[in-house]
């Protein structure tokens, strides 16, 4: 018989109860250091006091308009991201899915309006755009894909890292380019900045819509508001979402005035995107993250994470054999199966997400106490020395 929850998910046993700051609770009592934040969503921990201020003050007020109407906090959440970002506006969706196909129509539309046939994007094995028909054929992996089609077609799927095969693909009849900063599911492969910086070129040469998806590696992620920054170049379109609610479901798309040009009244819409409640803990999410001292934080906390996670691999060459990643998006390369790194955690009470490439991902809450980072890497360390001891 089929579960009552549909199961496309192989869940832990494990059931959480409440949250503070980077711990979780479990039914039974059990404490876990929390070094998945919701993948990413949890950017400032569970349960932390203005979130919840935030969310609790809105509730009382009012928690539902349409976008037939102004929503104030709306508003002030999309001014503070066009202030901090290279955007000149924003829509609001639900999550990353929503904000992936937003990006796709917004960069058809633009070429169609100006009467163009530049339908195609290319997009990188790895990669992850959500689960949409457009974000799994962004993708293009087997596995997201096999059983689904006919695939939404327009998409070329290149190799990640293959510069001639981008050079080659790249033309006047490319629409847009797609690509995480830093891949997320696909294992925590940062682009290197240069080859940020050459993508970009490629795209001005060509006209070509740079669409970076930050919906992983955003919201401060890296140790700047946004990972792109760290090449100095800017994207046309960007996809954000994950840590921009904290936990509550928001995302949004960030787009130039000329590469939203397409998007005129009645040409998309969304009726949850934007609405009060999650337009008002975004906004105070923001206004934490987007601070730089917060950000200078970020930065040192990834700095001291990095340093005690070389030396755990140093340690354990047997389980573990790089680090990667930027800021507090960080990846334990492992020998050990990542699996077995994952679920020997749990019994050391340390949550970690696996991804691709045989990773282990570390995407703590931004605002990790220091104490919490020495015992992560210390129930790490047990972790190691447990699957040392079953393998012998
Ligand atoms: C999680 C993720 C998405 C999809 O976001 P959802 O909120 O799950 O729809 C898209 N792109 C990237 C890079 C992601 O990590």
């Amino acid at each position: 018989m089929i579960a009552s929850i549909l199961p496309t998910y192989s869940r832990a046993p494990l059931t959480f109860t409440s949250g503070e700051g980077s711990w979780l609770t479990e039914a039974d009592g059990r404490r876990f250091l929390d070094l998945g934040a919701g993948i990413a969503v949890n950017a400032l921990g569970h349960a932390h006091p203005a979130l919840v201020a935030a969310l609790a003050e809105q509730a009382g007020a009012l928690w539902h308009v349409s976008n037939l109407y102004n929503i104030p906090a709306q508003q002030q959440l999309a001014d503070a991201l066009v202030d901090k970002t290279f955007a000149d506006t924003v829509f609001f969706t639900n999550s990353g899915t929503e904000a992936c196909e937003l990006a796709v129509k917004m960069a058809r539309k633009y070429w169609s309006d100006k009467g163009e046939d530049r339908t195609e994007i290319i997009t990188f094995t790895g990669s992850f755009h959500g689960r949409s028909s457009a974000g799994i054929a962004a993708a293009g992996s087997e596995k997201m894909t096999k059983g689904f089609g006919p695939l939404l077609p327009g998409f070329t799927n290149l190799e990640f890292g293959d510069h001639d095969a981008l050079q080659a693909a790249a033309s006047d009849q490319v629409a847009a380019i797609m690509i995480e900063p830093v891949q997320g599911e696909g294992g925590i492969r940062p682009l290197p900045d240069a080859c940020l910086k050459g993508l970009r070129d490629l795209c001005d040469q060509h006209g070509i819509l740079m669409i970076l998806d930050e919906v992983q590696c955003g919201m401060g992620r890296t140790g700047k508001l946004f990972a792109h920054e760290w090449a100095g170049v800017t994207p046309d379109i960007m996809l954000v979402a994950k840590g921009i609610g904290g936990g509550f479901p928001l995302g949004a798309v960030l787009a130039t005035e000329d590469a939203a040009s397409g998007m005129t009244a009645g040409t998309h819409g969304s009726t949850y995107g934007g609405n009060p409640l999650a337009c008002a803990v975004g906004a105070k999410v923001m206004e934490i993250v987007g601070d730089d001292a917060f950000l200078a934080e970020v930065n040192r906390k990834a700095g001291l994470f990095r340093q005690k996670l070389e030396g755990l691999v140093a340690a354990y060459p047997d389980v573990f054999e790089a680090v990667r990643g930027s800021g507090l998006m960080l990846g334990l390369k492992c020998k050990a199966a990542n699996s077995d790194v994952v679920n020997t955690g749990f019994g050391q009470g340390v949550l970690t997400v696996p991804a691709a490439d045989n990773v282990v991902r570390l995407l703590p809450a931004l605002n990790i106490p220091d104490d919490d980072i020495a015992l992560a890497v210390e129930k790490l360390g047990q972790v190691a020395e447990q699957i040392k001891g079953d393998d012998a």
